[in-house]
């Protein structure tokens, strides 16, 4: 068990007490390194998220939505201040929850939970409406933006603090109140922000109910009470959302998953493609929405792009990080057991159907739930390994014998998050980004996201935008306000 957050055991958070779960059940959480237990989280129940959603309700009523800019961008900015001032705890629990290496949780911790609440803190007061004019005779219209009430922040488990962050900033900066689900596997960050944040805005404005997706997150997502759910999470958890939410038709915002291609042509700058990568790919165990997961290669420099790919896989150091070498691992294990067998499962079935695992493809002989990089090829378009999201360290590589085939191909798949062109040719690069049907297209780069740009999808990849201005439109209402002068 861990220290700090020892005394949390069985806790949920609910309008600024910790309190016990209506439910006596306890989840155990495991590391995915030992499978030995590092935690026990309350299992969670329907009772406790109406607890949560009148807290939320109360304090949306009563003080936040009341509260000046000026006082939500300061609670904002003091949270990613205590955030920052116990980075090092934060860190080494996402480590220990998720199996993470502690530079790669730093980099989420400080680069994109603390970041982005630092970004919602200064957008608090950049709330923008419209100027007032005269647009029929004898009145003046304005818009206001306002706060859509509560929100249901459903969260995933594979980069729990951030997204969790992802949520908290542009919905309190908005005047929402919040209760947040983390994943039933991961809620150990989220805990430990809420503990963070204790006494720091008013009671239920921030909420944390542990549990599982059925009950808790299905009784958020149900509640006449919520206005708003914000799910990051898998497609097919995004559709009995959707369709759950439509009973009282609550606004949704939905972050899904991704699969995406890595459109490479025979003028790409393949040292720059080689340094990037291997973070491209094979970051938090390639556990990541927008992985570059598809390879797509011309016949021209096929071997010589293989050749690279192979060689980034092997050189990726897979181990402990929390062990004695832990500041030389790249690569962790994946998050549970079930996800180990899902990914073993797309490599296997793709093996068996012919494709060819070039390197990789088999779980480490050890405790945890390690898998090997692995390089896929000879697969074809329809194949399970391509279409449907693996979410662990295994890419594909594809050949294309044209620029519109390479987009074809890019785009014929169910998802649309994000996706890369590596080109030296700036029309072909622009030309490409186009007609590319992602919500993000990265030239010559993979991954990185900043806070001031959205990041969400087209296509089955979900509506609603996390991070930026956008995101804070979809967490407001716009008001027309009309009034007669004459
Ligand atoms: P998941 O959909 O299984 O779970 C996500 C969350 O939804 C969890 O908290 C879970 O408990 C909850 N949930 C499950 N069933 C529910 C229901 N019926 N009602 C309400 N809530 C429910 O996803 P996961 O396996 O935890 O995470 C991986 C997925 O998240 C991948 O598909 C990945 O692509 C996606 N993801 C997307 C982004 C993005 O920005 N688009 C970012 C990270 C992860």
């Amino acid at each position: 068990m861990v220290t700090m957050l020892d005394d949390k055991s069985g806790r949920i958070f609910i309008d600024g007490e910790w309190v016990g779960s209506a439910s006596p059940e306890l989840d155990s959480i495991i590391s995915p390194v030992t499978e030995a237990e590092v935690f026990r989280a309350a299992h969670g129940d329907v009772e406790d998220v109406n607890r949560a959603v009148a807290a939320a309700q109360r304090a949306f009523e009563g003080p936040w939505r009341d509260s000046t800019p000026r006082e939500r961008s300061a609670a904002l900015w003091e949270f990613a201040s205590r955030l920052e001032a116990r980075a090092d705890e934060l860190i080494r629990i996402e480590a220990l929850n998720c199996g993470k290496p502690l530079e790669g949780a730093a980099w989420e911790i400080h680069d994109f939970a603390i970041d982005s609440l630092k970004f919602f803190a200064g957008m608090a007061r950049n709330l923008e409406g419209v100027a007032a004019g005269e647009y029929m005779a004898g009145v003046t219209s304005f818009i206001r933006r306002e706060p859509v009430g509560v929100v249901g922040g459903i969260v995933p488990w594979n980069y729990p603090a951030e997204l969790a962050a992802w949520k908290l900033g542009p919905a309190l900066a908005a005047g929402n109140t919040i209760v947040l689900k983390p994943s039933e596997g991961t809620p150990m960050s989220a805990l430990l922000m809420a503990d963070i944040a204790k006494d720091l805005f008013p009671p239920g404005v921030f909420n944390v109910v542990t549990g599982h997706g059925v009950p808790v997150g299905e009784a958020l997502v149900r509640h006449p009470k919520v206005d708003m759910i914000s799910l990051t999470g898998d497609v097919e958890t995004g559709k009995i959302v959707a369709a759950a939410a439509a009973s009282n038709l609550k606004r949704v915002h939905l972050e899904l998953g991704g699969k995406a291609p890595v459109l490479i042509f025979d003028d790409a700058d393949l040292a720059r493609l080689k340094e990037v990568l291997p973070a491209g790919s094979f970051y938090n165990a390639g556990q990541d929405c927008t992985a570059a997961t598809r390879l797509l290669v011309p016949d021209t420099i096929y071997d010589k792009v293989l050749e690279i790919v192979v060689d980034v896989a092997e050189a990726v150091r897979v181990g402990d990080p929390l062990s004695e070498e832990g500041s030389d691992v790249d690569m962790g294990p994946v998050a549970s057991a079930e996800q180990l067998s899902r990914v073993a499962g797309y490599v296997d079935e793709a093996r068996d159907g012919g494709a060819e695992v070039v390197t990789g493809g088999s779980t480490l002989d050890r405790p945890g739930f390690f898998y090997e990089p692995t390089v896929v090829t000879a697969v074809e378009q329809q194949d399970a390994i391509v279409q449907q999201e693996v979410f662990g360290p295994v890419v594909t590589l594809q050949r294309f014998k044209s620029d519109e085939e390479a987009i074809r191909l890019a785009n014929d798949v169910e998802f649309g998050l994000a996706s890369s062109i590596w080109t030296t040719n700036v029309s072909r690069a622009l030309h490409v980004s186009r007609l590319l049907r992602f919500g993000t297209v990265w030239i010559n780069d993979h991954l990185p996201l900043v806070a001031e740009m959205p990041h969400g999808g087209f296509k089955q990849s979900g509506y609603g935008r996390d991070m930026s201005k956008f995101a804070l439109d979809d967490y407001t209402e716009l008001k027309h306000v009309m009034a007669r002068f004459a």
